[in-house]
């Protein structure tokens, strides 16, 4: 029974996945909206503190390169669940995009983002 090894996604579990992606997507689009006016206001914030000392501004400075960091690590989630999405609607959840094989159910419960199986993940 290979299919005991292999057993492909039911409907409910894939519906079930992408409801995950989905409003995954929508949190993450979400927080980037929040960042995005917090570095905005930061921005602002910092022109003032240049008439301050300057402890003060570098203090900004690493606020600001937090922000600038959390904003591209969201956006690559986000763009990664965007994705998965658009596989998932083609039919190619849980198939590995590197060697076009299946990627192991567990990898992909721990983790139901990834698109690539274990072996072409440490190639
Ligand atoms: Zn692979």
């Amino acid at each position: 029974m290979t299919t005991e090894l292999d057993p492909a996604w039911t409907a409910e579990e894939l519906s079930s996945i992408r409801d995950g992606l989905v409003l995954a997507a929508e949190l993450l689009r979400a927080e980037l909206a929040i960042l995005d006016s917090a570095s905005a206001q930061a921005v602002s914030a910092s022109t003032l503190e240049v008439l301050h000392d300057e402890i003060d501004i570098a203090e900004h400075r690493a606020e600001l390169m937090q922000d600038a960091v959390q904003v591209e690590n969201t956006a690559a989630i986000l763009e990664q669940t965007e994705h998965v999405l658009a596989r998932l609607d083609l039919g190619l959840y849980g198939t590995c995009e590197g060697c076009s094989a299946s990627i192991a159910r567990e990898r992909l419960e721990a983790f139901p983002r990834a698109t690539l199986c274990m072996t072409c993940v440490a190639a």
